[in-house]
């Protein structure tokens, strides 16, 4: 008799996504798949507590007179599908049964695939379409007078009861602000002269993806980062084109628009990553997108292998940098006590907590971290059917802020972190981890 062994006892490894192959999108292929991994997730349950996808498959299974899956009907399952973001932590941080294990399980990609499906067969909603181009949102919105239409759209509350009923847009949820002259505008400087900043550096630097959320929504985090870098002399340049690194598409299945994207932006940080350049993002999870997702989707593409191997997270570049003993450590303010949550898309890279780290090289810095789910995840949390499992996601953290009377509190991701303040009691605002390093230098 075959023992089945609890857990692997090898490294996990991640099989590469196989979407434009022909079993990809075969609907019966796709829910024999199904049923064989949600019939092992019911056995083990190990993941109940992470998201609302887990909880509601357990609900379906515990429904039937059986206990059992197959006993499931099959148009259910888009319930615990609807309600997977694709952090990745399921895979990362829970699972004995991943791969290499012969169980195969990659809930995540296996979530991936049938919003693939979904996505071909349905295509996007007006909604989707909005909401997964961030960029012409940004570029609609950020038209004079547009912009502040925008905002006092998005500040009023009749203009979000509006928008609610016509978008799905939750009226509670978090909303960006749009800025008239995106950061890419504004700092052309970065971009205009990358081939003599090239030859005349004495040591690569770094390229800083600068993000459609920094570009349009948020240009304090890409001035703190440069900020911040520069402090320690580290040469930083934008790439001269930028496109959305495609994270919303691929949470939508939208997969073709992820390789549209990529093939913009890969070719481009290429160019750098292949004179020594490193390439940086001050939002986990466009750094996520290049260093595993491009990879899982394009394991044939040398040009995105050696992107990816060039992409590093900024607190890991200064926490590197810091080994080598070129961070500039002149503080000249402490921080004092700091809450942190730590993204998903940021924990399942696997790297440590470099901003703790980083941050907490700051005299009399206190750093209190906890690594669970803020609930945004992407547009999920923005979205009126998932805004109360999204709050419910982000409870625990919002407790865990509201206990103390913090100085700072920080995420690596500010959607997070406006998701967990929307969430909150307690009074200290929210800032990014670079905004804070600033703070720290005082310049
Ligand atoms: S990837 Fe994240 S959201 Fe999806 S099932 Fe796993 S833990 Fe839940
Ligand atoms: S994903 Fe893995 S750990 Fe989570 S419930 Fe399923 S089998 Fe268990
Ligand atoms: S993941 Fe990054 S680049 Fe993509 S939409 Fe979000 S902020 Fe923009």
């Amino acid at each position: 008799v075959k023992k089945i062994q609890e857990g692997s006892l090898e490294a996990p490894i991640r099989h590469p996504i196989d979407w434009q192959g022909d079993d990809f999108d075969n609907p019966k292929l796709l829910f024999d798949e199904l049923k064989r991994v949600f019939n092992i997730c019911s056995g083990c349950r190990r993941c109940f507590s992470l998201c609302d996808a887990f909880p509601k498959l357990f609900d379906l299974v515990d429904e039937t007179p059986t206990g059992d899956i197959h006993a499931v009907d099959e148009d259910k399952f888009w319930q615990v599908i609807d309600n997977c973001y694709l952090c990745d932590t399921c895979f990362k941080t829970k699972c004995p049964y991943v791969p290499p294990h012969e169980f195969n399980v990659d809930f995540p990609n296996l979530m991936l695939r049938a919003k693939a499906l979904k996505f071909k067969k349905r295509g996007p909603t007006i909604r989707d379409r909005i909401l997964s181009n961030p960029e012409k949102l940004g570029s609609i919105a950020g038209i004079p007078v547009v912009a502040e239409v925008v905002n006092a759209t998005n500040n009023s509350k009749l203009g979000r009861l509006v928008v609610e009923k016509t978008l799905g847009v939750d009226r509670t949820a978090p909303r960006p602000i749009f800025h008239r002259r995106t950061i890419r505008k504004k700092l052309s400087n970065y971009s205009k002269n990358n081939d003599k900043v090239k030859q005349y550096s004495k040591n690569p630097g770094v390229v800083l993806f600068l993000t459609c959320y920094g570009n349009n929504n948020n240009p304090e985090i890409v001035e703190d980062t440069i900020a911040c870098f520069e402090q320690s002399n580290v040469p930083i340049v934008f790439a001269s084109t930028e496109k959305c690194c495609g994270m919303p598409k691929l949470e939508l299945g939208d997969i073709k628009s992820v390789e549209a994207a990529k093939n913009i932006n890969v070719p481009e940080l290429h160019s750098w990553a292949v004179d020594g350049w490193q390439i940086t993002s001050p939002i986990p999870s466009c750094v996520l997108m290049f260093r595993q997702e491009l990879p899982s989707l394009f394991p044939e593409e040398q040009k995105v292998k050696a992107v990816a191997e060039a992409f590093v997270d900024p607190f890991e570049y200064l926490y590197q940098l810091n080994k080598e003993g070129n961070f500039n450590k002149n503080f000249k303010s402490s921080l004092g006590s700091v809450f942190y949550q730590v993204p998903c898309h940021l924990k399942v890279q696997s790297i440590g907590l470099k901003t703790r780290d980083i941050l907490e090289m700051i005299p009399e810095t206190k750093v209190t971290s906890i690594e669970r789910c803020s609930g945004h995840d992407g547009t999920y949390g923005v979205k009126k059917e998932f805004r109360q499992s999204s709050v419910k996601i982000g409870k625990p953290v919002a407790q865990k802020l509201d206990q103390k009377n913090y100085d700072q509190f920080t995420s690596d991701c500010p959607m997070a972190g406006a998701q967990i303040e929307s969430i909150s009691t307690n009074a200290v605002n929210y800032a990014h981890p670079m905004t804070l390093l600033r703070r720290a230098y005082k310049i």
